[in-house]
């Protein structure tokens, strides 16, 4: 039995959301964003299972280098571009297409001398304002692009502030913006992210970027993944490591924030923030034990926290508590974290021991 706080991940769950994006962009390649090691997941984990995907997509040149080292085959995205000589020789030599976003990269295409040529996806600021050429710049961007001998060949892409929030009109905006842009030379055409995909079919155009769906996570701002058709990925669980009783009024844990209404029992936790667990989640959020909700008493500490467990008095150490996955979405939490789900997976640390299992298999063994 393991007393260290662990992180299944379940590889049919990730065919089964890939399988769902497939489902909803079935005319759309797919760009599986697996930046930030996989959303917590662990990047070369990620990309080994979701052998259906047309391509991956990275944050950085080192993580694409990183894809290759691990064998992987299909064709890498890098979204911010690369910044000097040696990146751009990496990339091309991996075969790894780049963002071209800012004036730097062109000229960085323009003055390197590369071995092979290299795909570039030109960004377009339509009305995000963080990354990306204004429209207005975009023909002129395109046209020194297409006289540089560096490039291989040339896409569109551009990327989606508010989809998390359909009913935004910012969102329609920024299709409008991105539809007025003459797009004949261009091969192919990216918009959308989880969330954009999902909720404006019509900006699935040749390529969808999904990440977090891809994890079974809600991309929307409300809700959780199962009602989208989605399966969490991650099961994140640490053990019961201790179960005291106390007394009415007696204060469990730092600062004393909680004091005991009446004589009972607490389970200790062995998780806390220093293994990706958030500090700043209220008491009263639930713990999964033997199925039942407990709640959180006291503060989170680095390596523990404590539950209430008046309704399990018998609890043992070593039972395993789920702190998010499937019966108790990771949105939930987020949510009374006060972040999103994002941080919280991105957030699991070194300490967390993965184990990779397969619930359709698990199924099938059970008969
Ligand atoms: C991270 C990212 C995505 C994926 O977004 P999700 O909300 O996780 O689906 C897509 N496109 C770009 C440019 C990104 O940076």
């Amino acid at each position: 039995m393991s007393f260290a706080p662990q992180a299944l991940i379940d590889r049919a769950a990730l065919h089964h959301n890939l399988r769902r994006v497939r489902q909803a962009a079935p005319t759309s390649r797919i760009w599986a964003v697996i930046k930030a090691n996989g959303y917590g997941h662990g990047m070369e984990r990620v990309a080994q299972a979701l052998t259906d995907a047309d391509g991956f997509a990275v944050a950085r040149i080192d993580e694409a280098v990183r894809l290759r080292a691990a064998g992987i085959d299909k064709p890498l995205l890098v979204l911010e571009g690369v910044f000097d000589a040696e990146a751009l020789r990496a990339a091309a030599a991996h075969q790894v297409a780049v963002t071209v976003h800012q004036t730097q990269q062109l000229e960085l295409l323009e003055q390197t001398l590369l071995a092979h040529p290299i795909e570039v996806w030109l960004k377009v600021d339509s009305g995000m304002h963080r990354l990306g050429f204004r429209p207005e710049a975009v023909a002129a961007v395109a046209q020194r692009l297409q006289q540089t001998p560096a490039l291989g060949v040339l896409h569109l892409m551009t990327h989606l502030a508010n989809a998390d929030a359909p009913q935004d009109p910012a969102n329609q905006d920024q299709c409008v913006r991105f539809d007025a842009i003459d797009t004949t030379p261009f091969a192919q055409l990216s918009i959308a992210n989880s969330a954009g995909l999902l909720a404006f079919p019509e900006c699935q155009r040749d390529w969808v970027r999904p990440g977090i769906m891809l994890y079974g996570v809600s991309p929307f701002s409300e809700g959780s993944g199962e009602p989208l058709g989605l399966k969490p990925v991650m099961r994140f669980s640490a053990p019961v490591i201790a179960v005291n009783r106390y007394e009415t009024g007696e204060a469990v844990g730092y600062g004393g924030s909680y004091r005991c209404p009446e004589p009972m029992p607490v389970a200790v936790i062995g998780v806390g923030y220093g293994d990706g667990y958030p500090r700043h989640v209220p008491g009263g959020t639930p713990v999964l034990l033997r199925g039942r909700r407990l709640p959180l008493v006291g503060r989170v500490s680095m390596d523990m926290i404590c539950v209430d467990a008046r309704e399990l008095p018998d609890l043992q150490p070593g039972e395993p508590a789920l702190l998010w996955g499937p019966g108790l979405p990771v949105e939930e939490i987020a949510r009374r974290a006060g972040t999103i789900p994002y941080e919280l997976l991105c957030g699991i640390t070194g300490r967390v021991g993965f184990v990779e299992v397969n619930s359709e298999e698990g199924r099938d063994g059970a008969g």
